[in-house]
């Protein structure tokens, strides 16, 4: 009897919606299904995805996605991004900055960044004590003093371009009493 008047009531439209089902096995959109003769309803509908794992979204990225195992739709893994990264290495063949970079996406890791010259020998410069290097991979240059020094009682003095330094700071670099203020030589011995 109460079978007999629960199709009735179906017949009539009088459903009792229990459960959400979907609709089609690859697809994920949910509808309310009537418990007693499977009739789908329609008012309402609600999609409800099942994600996988985490997959890269493409060769040479390292943006991840999630797809989804029924209907293959695909969100962005929010995430942060997590690199590959290898051997700190050279950037590029004409710089000198090592750094670590990302297998995957070429991605560079300026917090590892350091840059690490390759100088030639060091060569007289156009100016007299000045020496130059050149690195053979920028082109970067440095520069250093390189006076030819000789040796007075209280300090040296340079034989090419007289710069002057005493023993002391302060103190005269011929006789060792109190310098000229801001100078290396008092005022007899200038
Ligand atoms: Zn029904
Ligand atoms: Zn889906
Ligand atoms: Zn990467
Ligand atoms: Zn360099
Ligand atoms: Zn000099
Ligand atoms: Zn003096």
């Amino acid at each position: 009897m109460l079978t007999y008047l629960a199709k009735i009531a179906c017949v009539l439209g009088l459903h009792r919606y229990r459960e959400w089902t979907y609709v089609a096995p690859t697809v994920c959109e949910q509808l309310p299904v009537c418990e007693r003769c499977g009739h789908f309803g329609s008012e309402k509908n609600r999609t409800v995805h099942v994600w996988g794992n985490p997959v890269y979204s493409a060769e040479g990225v390292c943006e991840k996605i999630e797809a989804c195992l029924r209907c293959r739709a695909t969100k962005p893994v929010v995430l942060a991004i997590v690199h590959v990264l290898g051997e700190s290495a050279y950037i590029s063949s004409d710089s000198c900055v090592m750094a670590r970079t990302c297998n995957r996406c070429r991605w560079i890791d300026l917090e590892s960044a350091a840059t690490y010259h390759v100088f030639g020998e060091w060569v007289d410069a156009a100016d007299i004590c000045h020496q130059l290097r050149n690195c053979r991979r920028c082109g970067g240059q440095e520069k250093q003093d390189c006076h030819d020094w000789l040796s007075k009682p209280y300090g040296s003095i340079c034989s090419q371009c007289h710069t002057t330094k005493p023993t002391r700071p302060g103190l005269c670099y011929q006789c060792g009493r109190r310098a000229i203020p801001g100078d290396n030589v008092c005022y007899s011995c200038i």
